[in-house]
């Protein structure tokens, strides 16, 4: 009687033992199936919604926003300061894909007398010179429609 008892708590040890080391390798694939991308967006919290959609549930974004968005960092130096943002999440989190985001109505091009094709134009043109920088990842730009949160692929 007193070796069956035994062997059951042993065998409760085991099972016990069993499932923690499951949960262990679970949470880990969980952990590492996540990828981190990098998302550049305004600040306009009218496009909250739609960021949320640029990417999927294995997805995680490292969020680098601005008000003006692209033609934030296309004025002066900013680009080489992005550069130097997305070169340290590149090297921290092994980010593959990187999001550029302009807005319809955006506040910032608005103040210099631009609409949405300048946004176009300049989502292009981040997109190459990001390219040149940071050839091993991939880009993809989007126009966000402020009112409706669609957005449109920028080729
Ligand atoms: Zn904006």
């Amino acid at each position: 009687m007193k070796k069956c008892l035994t062997f059951q708590k042993f065998n409760r040890t085991l099972v016990c033992a069993w499932v923690m080391l499951f949960l262990i390798v679970a949470i880990t694939l969980t952990v590492y199936a996540e990828e981190t991308v990098i998302l550049i967006r305004c600040a306009d919290p009218r496009i909250n919604d739609a960021c949320t959609k640029l990417f999927n549930n294995e997805e995680r974004p490292a969020v680098i926003s601005n008000t003006g968005s692209i033609k934030y960092f296309l004025l002066g130096e900013r680009l080489s300061d992005l550069r130097d943002q997305i070169r340290l999440l590149v090297h921290k989190f092994g980010v593959k894909k990187l999001i550029l985001t302009n807005h319809t109505h955006c506040g910032f091009y608005k103040e210099l007398a631009l609409g949405e094709e300048a946004e176009v134009t300049d989502l292009r043109d981040a997109k190459k010179k990001l390219l040149e920088s940071f050839p091993e990842v991939e880009v993809r730009n989007y126009l966000i429609d402020t009112e409706t949160s669609a957005f449109t692929p920028v080729e």
